[in-house]
């Protein structure tokens, strides 16, 4: 079988765990699976340290911050390889590079510092530090485990992405590319262990797929390779009907479609990368969700056709920190100019839409963003109107959350919209806003944030998910 495994997060938190990883690979090496292909993510929390704080010391100037925080990422890093890798001179090595990475980012938070200036480029250029620091490591233990593994970062592999920092697309030819890196690797029976998550513009700029983007990582190399399968190994059983942490009796669902995994990933589900299941779906090249902590579990398969069930609706997943903007046109303009003038505004400023719905004889608009973004959002929306008088008048509400239904089995059963709403009337529950996607593949609406949990159990009920 030709294989692409990612392992990611909680997989690779500490030394521990990546000798585990690898001693997982060689089995399944071992076990006749001659072509495997790795893809890691950063150490547990790495990418969210190097986001969060040293990006914010490097552009606050703080020079011995840095450096104390280079020092622990060193640290960090170190500890690990020399807990999961047994051989002294593989481990020296791999010190070495951990030695020069680190080296090599401390130059550059020391340069923002001084230059007290941050582009997404070396935003995206720093982050990269976490899957570059770490793919050294899981190599240098499955060589010390007798494998011929080699890392290789993004770029490396033929992930060559357009300049859209933090969040880059494939350009195309990268296919080739990945072919032409990988293949000859396969070959001669080596395995690689590839950086999720960074790729490499044509000039050579490290570019990030955007969070979580390891998945993706793997699904490009997989489409690109022609992979038999590609396994995502999390700490979760696979993919639930919910959170458990939310619903008790949330279930394991052990084959969804592309499309539904899709739109589950697109609302909120932290389980895939929202664009990682686009490259295989051509193809048809199946993913499995795997759990680390049973590893000869069938995990959740991904795959083309929606199954026939009698569930209508099969997973439930709630965006809790949402803002819902509801927009009022000015009645001299019709409502697609003004809804063209509000997107065009939100897409400059980067904002991205969760959810939107219209009504026209209203002329509102209500759009549904990351909460995260609303400052953004409503600068972005104040200077339309300077332009003319394309809004009447606007508000927002950050205490709101959006909850998405999502199955197959949705479309074309009828009474399906009902229960879901039958089930919040039940509740005493209000619904701000609902939205359903022509595909019939999902429901969504919001409701006030202290009622969102309540909701997700009661739909879950209503449609048996749990069982
Ligand atoms: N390390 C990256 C992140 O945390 C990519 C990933 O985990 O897949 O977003
Ligand atoms: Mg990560």
């Amino acid at each position: 079988m030709r294989l692409v495994m990612k392992f990611g997060g909680a997989a690779v938190a500490d030394g521990k765990r990546i000798k585990a990883v690898a001693e997982l690979v060689k089995r399944i090496k071992d076990s006749g699976n001659k072509e495997l292909v790795v893809v890691t993510s950063a150490l547990y929390n790495v990418t969210d340290m190097l986001r969060e704080n040293a990006l914010k010391m490097a552009r606050e100037g703080e020079i011995e911050s840095v450096k104390d925080f280079v020092a622990q990422i060193r640290d960090k890093h170190e500890r690990a390889a020399s807990e999961a890798i047994a051989d002294e001179r593989i481990l020296e090595e791999v010190k070495g590079e951990i030695k020069q990475r680190t080296g090599d980012m401390e130059k550059a938070l020391i340069g923002i510092s001084l230059l007290g200036e941050l582009t997404a480029r070396s935003c995206d250029y720093i982050v990269s530090f976490g899957e570059r620091l770490a793919a050294p490591i899981l190599a240098g233990t499955l060589r010390s485990m007798g494998i011929d593994a080699i890392h290789l970062s993004g770029g490396e592999a033929g992930i060559i992405t357009d300049e859209g920092y933090g969040n880059a697309q494939l350009i195309n030819g990268a296919d080739d590319e990945i072919r032409a890196r990988i293949l000859p690797l396969l070959t001669q029976n080596r395995v690689p262990v590839v950086c999720g998550y960074i790729g490499e513009t044509r000039k050579g700029i490290i570019t990030t797929l955007g969070r979580g983007g390891s998945d993706y990582t793997a699904t490009l190399i997989g489409a690109a390779i022609d992979a038999d399968e590609i396994w995502l190994w999390k700490e979760t059983e696979g993919i639930m009907s919910a959170d458990p942490k939310i619903i008790d009796n949330a279930r394991k669902i052990p084959y969804i479609s592309y499309i539904e995994a899709m739109e589950l990933s697109y609302f909120g589900a932290s389980i895939l990368h929202p664009r990682a299941v686009e490259p295989v779906m051509e193809k048809d090249i199946p993913i499995r969700v795997k759990n680390l902590l049973k590893p000869d579990d069938e995990g959740t398969l991904i795959g083309k056709e929606p199954e026939h069930t009698e569930k209508a609706a099969k997973a439930i997943t709630i965006i809790e920190n949402t803002s819902i903007i509801n927009i009022a046109g000015s009645g001299m303009r019709s409502i697609s100019e003004v809804a063209a003038r509000i997107f065009t505004a939100l897409a400059a400023e980067n904002v991205d839409t969760i959810m939107v719905s219209q009504g026209s004889s209203e002329r509102t608009i209500s759009i549904v963003i990351d909460g995260a973004q609303l400052q953004k959002a409503i600068n972005a929306i104040k200077k339309i109107n300077t332009m003319g008088s394309i809004i009447r008048d606007f508000t927002s509400n950050s205490n709101v959350s959006a909850v998405g239904v999502v199955g197959a089995g949705m479309a074309g059963t009828p009474g399906v919209a009902g229960k879901v709403f039958s089930a919040l009337g039940k509740e005493g529950i209000s619904v701000r806003m609902i939205s359903q996607g022509s595909s019939e593949y999902n429901i969504s609406f919001v409701v006030k944030r202290e009622d969102a949990y309540r909701a997700a159990r009661a739909i879950h009920e209503m449609f048996r998910m749990g069982q």
